[in-house]
């Protein structure tokens, strides 16, 4: 838990969001300025900056992450989407606590890289 970091407030509890979502290890909120139909993001529980910082023993949590995007997915009934990792200031990353965009409900092409 870091105590600047908004995504680990939501995890605490002492923000509010619109939780999906929740096991021992990750929890799904929707995202609150949505760029999809559907658009939430699934965040681990315990605290990493980025893709950057992540190491070998990170490699399950992360395909824990998949593993929930897919269920949420398939619960929301989405026969197709995207899912999608900024990692750092110059991948577009904005909040520095990993986590994994699930964006569906239309075609979404990505425009610039
Ligand atoms: P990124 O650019 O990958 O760091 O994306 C950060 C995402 O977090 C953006 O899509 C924001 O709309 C979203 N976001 C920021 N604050 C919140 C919040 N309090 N609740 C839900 N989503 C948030």
């Amino acid at each position: 838990m870091k105590n600047d970091c908004v995504f680990c407030g939501i995890v605490a509890g002492a923000i509010a969001s619109s939780k999906v979502y929740e096991d021992d290890q990750v929890i799904v909120i929707n995202d609150i300025n949505p760029k999809a139909k559907v658009h939430m993001l699934i965040l681990p529980k315990h605290h990493i900056s980025s893709v950057s910082e992540i190491e070998e023993i990170d490699a399950p949590l992360m395909g824990h992450m998949i593993m929930v995007a897919k269920k949420i997915a398939d619960e929301a009934g989405l026969k197709g989407y995207k899912l999608l990792i900024n990692v750092n200031k110059e991948g577009g990353q904005v909040v520095f606590h990993v986590h994994m965009h699930l964006l569906g409900g239309r075609h979404i092409h990505i425009a610039e890289c």
